[in-house]
């Protein structure tokens, strides 16, 4: 304590460069921690805070993949095909907390496969997901094995408020504390390992000077997931680089396959990317200590990128790609309704062309067609369907989508119409005028054709508008998240 009269002889202060970051490396087949950074610039003390081990952050939608994805493919309950509604506005349910998409344009997609909903990072998704496997499941079966330390079961504050994590926004990696880059290293290198997780270890053995061992650090491995359930993790992270959200993260310098995911939270505090190439894993934080906004965004890509480049490169790993497991199929399915796709009708779908072909764990793949592909000819005039009266040269056959619409999304203006043409009805037609028979025909007068002009109904307005078109393109120039 300095007093007066005392003499201060020297003194030192210390500042922190912001914003900081921290680094894991893993060999995801030994659990070797191989390299693990704490912070920026040189280590200066011992004992200093080290942020990849001893700080937890929100992981942002880095935690989609672990908390919702990954138990949704290995409980068979979903496949990388099933597709869910992206449509709102969508509130966690029992709330008045609305989930937004992180596009923030309102605008919804319909129905996604949960293959895109991964690449696109998508938040409605994901949540109406995590609620059919329920955050509870995803807990006990899955986070715990996966080597999640920070989780928050129950706890009750001074004030009486209980946290837990075990409630939906675990989906988007809202968490009540958060978790740390090492552990969520580990948790990615389990599935980068066919879904077999290491306890991360620093060293292997300990000997004396007589060679003895005194501490033997082999370290501890669980299957947590299926092989196949890492596979199809990987196959749709691989599309995070290709095409969705982390497109910044493909090695240029060098050609190797990586697979990942991208995560940031509210204002940019925190920006995240955990990925990992066929040999290693690594994850990169980066934020400012005391939790503030950042402008800029996409350092964290390129240094993500340059260490993973050097590595490979220089240990000259040679490209290969990811294994398929002996318990991965291929079927070619319908990405509106997730099963068997129809030749004719889902290639030839009014809004594109849905066909493709989707990895499945063997025994998961759809064995129904997909339904919700209906062929049907409309009157170009009503843009209802057609009937009878409508003349053949404003008939036209399309295939539209048989959805049940809640809200508006890139799917309405695809959908089947509800009524049939108001215009063109018995005894409006020229064809018609002159047949007194037709028009005194008693079947015809209970023909409810006056409801199609039911002003209150819903209107399906055709032509489509390019709201689809704007969309694709708004992501295929993304890649910010
Ligand atoms: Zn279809
Ligand atoms: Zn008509």
């Amino acid at each position: 304590m300095v007093e007066e009269g005392d003499t201060v002889l020297g003194e030192k202060i210390t500042m922190t460069i912001q914003p900081q970051s921290s680094f894991v490396v893993m060999d995801q087949h030994t659990g070797h921690v191989v390299a693990i950074i704490g912070g920026r610039g040189e280590k200066e003390g011992n004992r200093t805070l080290n942020r990849a081990t001893d700080t937890v952050r929100q992981p942002g939608s880095t935690f989609k993949v672990l908390s919702t994805y990954l138990p949704a493919l290995d409980t068979g309950k979903f496949t990388l095909a099933s597709t869910i509604d992206d449509s709102g506005p969508y509130y966690y349910p029992g709330t008045k907390t609305e989930v937004n998409n992180w596009t923030r344009t309102k605008k919804y997609e319909g129905l996604t496969t949960l293959r895109r909903a991964i690449y696109n990072s998508m938040n409605i998704v994901t949540v109406k997901t995590l609620n059919e496997v329920t955050p509870q499941l995803s807990y006990d079966n899955y986070l715990l094995k996966l080597g999640f330390t920070s989780l928050v079961d129950s706890r009750v504050e001074d004030d009486g408020r209980v946290f837990t994590d075990i409630k939906l926004p675990m989906a988007l990696g809202g968490l009540t504390d958060g978790v740390s880059n090492l552990e969520l290293t580990a948790a990615y290198a389990a599935i980068a390992n066919n879904g077999v997780y290491t306890k991360p270890i620093f060293y292997t053995k300990v000997l004396d000077h007589d060679g003895k061992v005194l501490l033997d650090n082999t370290p501890k491995t669980e299957q947590v997931m299926k092989k196949s359930t890492a596979f199809l993790l990987t196959s749709a992270m691989e599309d995070v680089i290709k095409k969705g959200t982390g497109g910044s993260y493909k090695l240029t310098t060098i050609n190797m396959p990586i697979a990942g995911k991208t995560g940031s939270t509210s204002d940019y505090n925190d920006l995240w990317f955990s990925g990992y190439s066929p040999y290693y894993t690594a994850t990169i934080w980066s934020g400012f200590d005391n939790n503030r906004p950042q402008t800029e965004r996409s350092y964290q890509k390129k240094i993500w990128r340059t260490v993973m480049e050097r590595i490979h490169s220089e240990l000259n790993l040679e490209t290969k790609s990811f294994p398929i497991p002996d318990s991965i199929v291929t079927a070619k399915v319908c990405s509106k309704s997730g099963k068997l796709a129809v030749e004719g009708l889902c290639d030839h779908y009014l809004g594109g062309n849905t066909v493709y072909t989707e990895y499945f764990a063997k025994g998961t793949e759809p064995t129904e067609k997909c339904d919700i592909h209906v062929k049907a000819t409309i009157c170009t005039e009503s843009n209802a369907l057609a009937t009878e009266y409508c003349p053949i040269s404003k008939q036209k056959e399309a295939v539209y989508l048989n959805k049940s619409e809640t809200g508006n999304t890139a799917d309405t203006p695809y959908l089947l119409p509800s009524k049939t043409c108001p215009i063109h009805k018995a005894g409006s037609s020229s064809i018609f005028d002159d047949d007194p028979l037709y028009k005194d025909d008693p079947l015809y007068e209970d023909e409810p054709y006056d409801n199609n002009n039911d002003p209150n109904s819903e209107d399906n307005s055709y032509p489509p508008d390019d709201s689809q078109n704007q969309l694709n393109d708004f992501y295929s120039n993304s890649d910010h998240w």
